[in-house]
């Protein structure tokens, strides 16, 4: 196993891979830019460096700096993460060339799958079914016409170097393409220097369904499951489950072997995900993606593996220590992505300082976060602040768990996706699973702000800061129930607190009243044991 290996991420990710060195015993030198100085990451870490401005083309993509701090520290290896440099194959080539241990796949597996035609053919020729559409780039809007008449609208032009949904656009008709094609074309040059464009199809209405690998150096690849992640905005996931309410046991195993194939056709290691579109009862290959997930957390809580864990394991040189046999999926997660972002307003971007925090615990729920109070969001980086992932053993289960687990999670400071994820678990096809990724589109309500909501969520931080401030002064950290005295989805939950020291009242118990110290009517706990 390492000694010491240098994260070159930040945010929940990296805190994430922290928490597994530290158990497998393994030191962390974290890399951090201006903007990330009070991160948890940084504090978390045995070690950390500052390496440069917050803009991430002066600090986190600069991968001499990064591969340089390495060396420095004695390092042997270096966690990408994913975003950044995760899929950049001349990143994983320098950090091997620098004599240390990439830990994610070889630099040819992350090349052969970033193109995504390239990964079309290589599928295509494996035996894997793809989403029908063309497997080279077509040069003109001339060529993509003829190849649209010949799939049938509407289809959708893709960068072939493409990611983040960047570069992509639906085209329904003949009279929209040159001009769609143009766009396409600028906005994957832009986004990754290459305006290579295909085409595919247009499914209506598919889900989108992945399966996760694990593959070591000997060339055992297992697959662990699949995960649903159908509920997206713009081509982005926001709520992730496993496994998914669509498949039979059939399924999962014929897309199990599907994905396997896949891995072993680009020589594959380490830890990576085939991506899915199924539609019709049949699954067509997306694409790869050549690192870890952020929905990776839903596949841990059903199969008990560790993944962070075994891709260190495996980039140290360890096989796998179990076989398919004894992958067994049991229960259902979900995990929301928890963003800066104001849901019922557009998802407009929010900043500020975190005011306070305060994250969820008890049975079968994990926050994989990377903010902390006092923290100051900025538009520089991903909006997102963390991960609320709850298991249960069926998913009407891990629905209300994960409802009670929003409405124990408060964030203070900037807004938050937390109202837009606690009205999904409200509604009902969400809740019959009857979802694919249309699903926002033909739920235009719940991205409506509603007034009742407006003015309770006013008054619940007004609450939480009487409540922080009172504690302040009374020098007791904690006078709230866990989850605090308001809850979101249901109104004022304040503690009933009534002085019975000389005896109850007549009459019995008092009815719950408003949360205290706003009415004067509690009695609060200051000189109590
Ligand atoms: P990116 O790499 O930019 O994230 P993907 O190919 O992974 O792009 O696709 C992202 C999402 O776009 C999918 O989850 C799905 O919602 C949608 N999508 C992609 N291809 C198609 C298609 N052929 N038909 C319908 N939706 C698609």
């Amino acid at each position: 196993m390492f000694q010491k290996l240098l994260i070159a991420n930040r945010g929940e990710i990296a805190v994430r891979v922290i928490r597994a060195c530290h158990e497998l015993g393994v030191e962390v030198v974290a890399v951090y830019s201006e903007a990330d100085r009070l991160s948890p990451h940084v504090l978390e870490a045995d070690e950390a460096y500052l390496i440069g401005p917050p803009p991430s083309a002066e600090s986190y993509l600069c991968a001499d700096k990064l591969i340089a701090t390495a060396k420095a520290t004695g390092c042997q290896a270096i966690h990408p993460g994913y975003g950044f440099l995760a899929e950049r194959a001349h990143f994983a080539e320098a950090v091997e060339r620098g004599g240390l241990v990439f830990i994610g796949p070889p630099a040819g597996a992350i090349a052969a799958m970033g193109d995504k035609t390239e990964a079309r053919r290589r599928m295509r020729a494996a035996g894997v079914p793809v989403v029908p559409g063309t497997l080279e780039v077509v040069p003109d809007p001339a060529r993509a016409a003829a190849g649209a008449a010949e799939l049938g609208y509407p289809v959708l032009l893709k960068a072939a170097a493409g990611g983040g949904g960047k570069g992509m656009r639906v085209v329904r008709s003949a009279d929209e393409l040159v001009r769609a094609f143009e766009a396409a074309t600028r906005e994957s040059q832009g986004a990754f220097g290459d305006g290579s464009i295909y085409l595919e199809k247009y499914l209506d209405g598919p889900r989108h369904i992945e399966i996760q690998v694990l593959a070591d150096a000997r060339g055992r690849i297992l697959h662990l499951g699949e995960r649903e992640c159908s509920i997206q905005r713009r081509h982005q996931k926001l709520i992730e489950e496993a496994p998914s309410p669509a498949l039979t046991p059939e399924l999962r195993r014929r897309m199990g072997e599907a994905a396997v194939a896949a891995a072993a056709a680009v020589g594959y290691r380490n830890a990576g995900t085939i991506e899915f579109l199924f539609h019709d009862g049949r699954f067509h290959f997306l694409e790869m993606n050549t690192r870890i997930q952020v929905e990776h957390p839903v596949t841990e809580l059903v199969t008990g593996i560790d993944l962070v864990q075994w891709q260190i394991r495996i980039a140290a040189g360890e096989h796998l220590a179990f076989g398919q046999d004894d992958v067994r999926l049991s229960g259902h997660a979900m995990e929301c992505r928890i963003t800066s972002e104001d849901a019922l307003n557009g998802f407009l971007p929010s900043t500020g300082r975190i005011e306070l925090l305060e994250v969820p615990s008890g049975p079968g729920v994990r926050w994989d976060g990377g903010i902390a109070e006092g923290f100051d969001v900025s538009l520089f980086y991903d909006p997102l602040l963390g991960k609320l992932i709850v298991h249960a053993p069926d998913r009407a289960t891990a629905i209300e768990r994960m409802r009670r687990a929003l409405g124990e999670l408060r964030i203070i400071g900037i807004e938050s996706s937390v109202p837009f994820h606690q009205r999904v678990m409200e509604e009902s096809d969400f809740r019959a699973g009857r979802i694919d990724i249309g699903y926002l589109e033909h739920h235009p309500d719940l991205l409506v702000p509603r007034p009742d909501e407006e003015v309770l969520r006013t008054m619940a931080v007004a609450a939480v800061l009487l409540e922080r401030e009172a504690r302040e002064r009374s020098g007791i950290r904690r006078i709230a129930p866990a989850g605090g005295s308001w809850r979101i989805d249901r109104g004022w939950r304040g503690p009933v607190l009534r002085d019975w020291s000389a005896g109850p009242p007549r009459g019995g118990a008092p009815r719950r009243s408003p949360a205290p110290g706003l009415t004067g009517e509690g009695k609060r706990l200051e000189g109590s044991p």
